[in-house]
């Protein structure tokens, strides 16, 4: 979808990438909010409160997922494991806190019999990836990989010999596959501006369009964006009198 298409204040459909039209008797949009707002509507449904949002609350600092499929099973009593490591270092990125290290074992549905997934995941400010491209992209996965891979090695020593695949995502995989702000992977990050606060679903002006998603709730996550889906069908219930 490119843009939301606007016939006297009501949205009226949804035009694709290659030009096709597609009419429809309401549009909700769950994608990218700041996307939605102004590139698929072209800022023109703003109101005051969405755009002090959008212009200050911080959001959350991107994910690298660093994982790793092992030909071998590797049992554990704790899945999710957070470790301290303040100024610890994967590729360039620097640890503000700690890194967590995943263990799959506990979900079949993950690898093979035999086989396990082991996932480290950190943080990575956006702005050491918003102008990282090509070489210096493939460099810096390359790094990140022989990095995890070493720390993974000190806690579950002599494991190398049994990695099968790595997959390193970073901050662009994230907007790669999912077009979110800034690679935040849950919107804006809950702070005293904006604690229980949410953002309207509807915006002033357009009828008939609905907002849904993590961006319409700060602390984003699956559980307010699944319902969403489900408040956004209840306002047309309501609409409709049904
Ligand atoms: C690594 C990682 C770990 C996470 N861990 C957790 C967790 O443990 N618990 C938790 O609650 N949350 C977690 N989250 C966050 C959670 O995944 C998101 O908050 C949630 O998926 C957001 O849902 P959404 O529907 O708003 O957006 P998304 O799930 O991002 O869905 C948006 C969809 O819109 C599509 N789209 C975007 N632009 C367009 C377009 N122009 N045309 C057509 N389609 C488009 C995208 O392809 C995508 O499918 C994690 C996220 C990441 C990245």
């Amino acid at each position: 979808m490119q843009t939301i298409v606007v016939e006297n204040g009501k949205a009226s459909g949804v035009t694709l990438a290659d030009g096709t039209l597609l009419k429809a008797d309401y549009v909700i949009s769950a994608a990218d909010g700041y996307t939605t707002l102004y590139s698929m509507l072209g800022g023109r449904f703003v109101p005051p409160p969405v755009k002090k949002a959008y212009d200050s609350w911080k959001l959350f600092t991107p994910l690298i997922q660093v994982s790793f499929g092992i030909r071998k099973p590797v049992p554990t009593q704790f899945p999710v494991t957070s470790i301290l490591a303040k100024g610890k270092t994967i590729g360039s990125t620097t640890l503000k806190n700690n890194f967590m290290l995943m263990n799959y074992s506990f979900d079949p549905t993950m690898a093979d019999e035999g086989k396990t997934v082991i996932v480290i995941r950190y943080e990575s400010p956006w702005e050491k990836w918003k102008n990282l491209e090509g070489v210096a992209y493939s460099a810096e996965k390359d790094r990140i990989s022989e990095d995890a891979l070493n720390l993974l090695e000190q806690y579950h020593p002599g494991i190398s010999e049994y990695i099968e695949v790595v997959d390193v995502a970073t901050p662009k995989t994230t907007v790669r596959y999912t077009g979110v702000m800034n690679g935040s992977y849950e919107g804006f990050i809950p702070s005293k501006k904006n604690f229980g606060k949410t953002l309207d679903m509807t915006l002033p002006g357009l009828d008939n369009f609905y907002m849904t998603g993590q961006w319409i709730y700060p602390g984003g996550g699956l559980p307010p964006s699944a319902q969403s889906g489900k408040w956004a069908i209840q306002l047309i219930c309501k609409k409709e009198n049904r």
